[in-house]
């Protein structure tokens, strides 16, 4: 099983010639959830071969203009498009004000059945199929909420304990229906010919200063999305307006134990990301800095992470 991130953008407050405003569309188990969709989302979706009627869910960090003004737009195609089942979208409560204006900015025939969730508290705050989708507070000039989806731990069959008892073909299959199994050599439970398989976990950390709600967001979590807005000589800008650092985000990742770190939410100042990437890989080497229409791709199995591009007609 995989888990597929696909950057539509890497800028904050100001997109500039390669960077669009943010937004971050996964895939993970029969799952489609996006994430701060920022102005001009849905060419950037087309762009990248997504289709935004496949939206399920939409989670906000926060109200600021680079992570919600792709809304409108998503919502209008999402009711054009007549989706028959719920869209799920989960928001800090406090923008309520901010949200039914985006919602009811234009016209359009809206038969769309949209369940809204508003985070009042930190916690579990929605079940997505296997997923537990749980929302941590940030410390930001507004009301910001981070995400951390928990696929929880499981059990597969160990190949080998079932050889060893000489369990295969239909049986397997009894064995996995009744829980138990008869053999010549007794009764046999799932438990017994079982190994667990550990969480899996994807962290999207927002908008913030540094604190212990990095912990909370990325402990040992297998792809972080993080935002990176700048480099570790603009501390002071960072502090000011209450953000982070490539120093920040990659020595949290490093000691949260993190697999991955994927870094975006670039400010304009900086050209050339390489020079972040640098950064962040001096402290933590599995870092990346993200680029609008790249695509990564985590295989749990193996725990390989592929990259690749996702624009069409890229030259
Ligand atoms: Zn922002
Ligand atoms: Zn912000």
């Amino acid at each position: 099983m995989s888990m597929e991130l696909n950057i539509l953008g890497t800028a904050s407050q100001l997109p500039t010639e390669t960077r669009n405003h943010g937004g971050y569309f996964l895939r993970w188990e029969d799952q489609a959830i996006l994430f701060d969709p920022g102005e001009g989302i849905q060419r950037q979706f087309i762009l990248g071969g997504l289709s935004v009627p496949s939206v399920r869910i939409i989670c906000l960090s926060h109200f600021h203009g680079d992570h919600c003004l792709g809304l409108p737009g998503v919502i209008q195609r999402l009711a054009l498009a007549r989706v028959p089942y719920p869209i799920m979208l989960i928001y800090p409560q406090e923008g309520e004000a901010y949200l039914t204006k985006l919602l009811s900015c234009s016209e359009f025939q809206n038969d769309l059945i949209l369940q809204k969730i508003p985070i009042v508290k930190e916690g579990v705050i929605a079940q997505a199929g296997k997923l537990h989708i749980e929302a941590v507070a940030l410390q930001h000039r507004i009301p910001t909420y981070g995400y951390r989806l928990v696929k929880p731990k499981g059990y597969r069959f160990d190949k080998e304990k079932l050889q060893a008892l000489e369990i295969s073909g239909k049986s397997v299959g009894i064995l996995q229906k009744n829980g138990k199994l008869q053999t010549p050599k007794g009764i046999v439970t799932q438990d017994h010919v079982s190994k667990e398989v550990p969480p899996q976990i994807f962290a999207y950390v927002a908008d913030t200063a540094p604190g212990n709600h990095l912990k909370t967001l990325m402990k040992d979590a297998d792809l972080v999305l993080c935002e990176t807005t700048y480099l570790k000589d603009d501390a002071e800008l960072a502090l000011q307006y209450k953000h982070l650092t490539t120093k920040y985000a990659a020595t949290a990742a490093k000691e949260n134990e993190v697999k991955y770190l994927i870094a975006t939410h670039f400010s304009e100042r900086y050209g050339d990301t390489n020079v972040i990437e640098k950064e962040l890989r001096d402290i933590f080497p599995r870092s990346y800095a993200a680029h609008d229409f790249l695509r990564y791709t985590l295989e749990f199995k193996t725990g390989k992470l592929t990259i690749e591009t996702i624009r069409k007609n890229d030259e």
